[in-house]
């Protein structure tokens, strides 16, 4: 099996996809590693609605193949698996992954960000009988049922927002007394009749027997509790950024996201982070495949600087 490269990508979503494509473009032999299903969190987007070029909505699955079938019509190679570890060796990067070692003079890191859990009792405990991070793969499961949204930004609107279709009525739990979403989104949950907002509240536990049965929740401000019933709780508050195989000595800021400059390189050269897991005012599909066409033109240029054929 082949093992060098030029340009490795690691992580397969909107912003991997969009370094691959511009990476093969530019005529870089280019991989893109995924351990799970390329398209990452797009591929949980029900109507893809606010991505340039679109004037129908589209489905975040079909929008990933196409990604896909477009990076890989430029030739760029995409392989399922598991990255453990990125290191720079000499001039150039070991990528070891649980197929063996490759070898990249330049990596793209475009490994997002997983769900962040409550931390709250009951919530490990119904994982998979009610408590879920994912409304379009778990919402139909309680079709026709009260639900219970947490969080009060994007994720938590939009999902709620999807989850009205299918709820007799969603419940949305959020911290503070208004929505971090943006503006025009959180006015569409505002105004949707099947959506009621318990403002300033947080879920102190979610309880039941076999499954979800009923969540309690507390006032902030007041410090009243209360009791919800409801037979699903999705949890949309925020997200971690996947960084573990990174070194230590990887820029990151406060919130563990990767620092990069606006060409979207790291602190350690020849690294380039793009979309979720990069530190970035605004996570969109179309920022995250934009910093992935940025940084693939950066890392051509980072080679041909490395070969001596730098343009001058
Ligand atoms: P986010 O913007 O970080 O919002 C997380 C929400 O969860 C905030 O409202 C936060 O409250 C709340 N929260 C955090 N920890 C909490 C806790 N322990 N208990 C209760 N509430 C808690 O995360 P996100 O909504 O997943 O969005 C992530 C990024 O993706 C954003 O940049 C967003 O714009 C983008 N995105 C965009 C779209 C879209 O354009 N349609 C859709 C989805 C996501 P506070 O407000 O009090 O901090």
């Amino acid at each position: 099996m082949d093992d060098s490269y030029d340009l490795i990508i690691v992580g397969g979503g909107a912003a991997g996809m969009g370094a691959a494509q511009y990476g093969a473009r530019a005529n870089l032999k280019t991989l893109v590693l995924e351990e799970m299903a390329h398209g990452g969190q797009a591929l949980l987007i029900d109507r893809l609605e606010n991505y340039p070029g679109l004037l129908e909505p589209v489905d975040g699955y079909s929008w990933a193949e196409t990604m896909r079938a477009q990076a890989e019509s430029f030739g760029a190679q995409i392989r399922s698996a598991s990255v453990s570890s990125i290191r720079k060796v000499g001039g150039s990067f070991a990528v070891t992954t649980d197929e063996g070692v490759l070898n990249a003079k330049a990596v793209v890191l475009a490994t997002g960000a997983k769900h962040r859990h409550l931390g709250v009792k009951g919530e490990e405990e119904f994982g998979g009988r009610g408590v879920s991070y994912c409304a379009t793969c778990d919402g139909p499961f309680f079709k026709g049922k009260r639900m219970v949204v947490v969080g009060g930004g994007d994720s938590a609107c939009d999902e709620a927002m999807f989850l009205s279709k299918l709820a007799d009525k969603v419940v949305m739990v959020h911290r503070k007394e208004r929505f971090r979403a943006q503006k025009a989104l959180a006015e569409r949950v505002l105004s949707n009749p099947k959506i009621e907002v318990r403002w300033n509240s947080v879920v102190d536990e979610i309880m039941g027997t076999k499954a979800v049965e009923k969540v309690r929740l507390r006032n902030v401000v007041t410090g009243d509790t209360s009791e919800e019933a409801t037979a699903a709780v999705f949890v949309f508050v925020g997200s971690i950024p996947q960084t573990a195989a990174l070194p230590e000595s990887v820029a990151r800021d406060d919130a563990g996201s990767v620092i990069t400059n606006e060409r979207m390189e790291t602190n350690l050269p020849g690294l380039f982070a793009v979309g979720d897991v990069r530190a970035t005012p605004f996570r969109q599909v179309v920022t995250a495949v934009a910093d992935g066409a940025v940084a693939a033109h950066c890392a051509s240029q980072y080679i041909d600087e490395l070969e001596g054929q730098a343009y001058r």
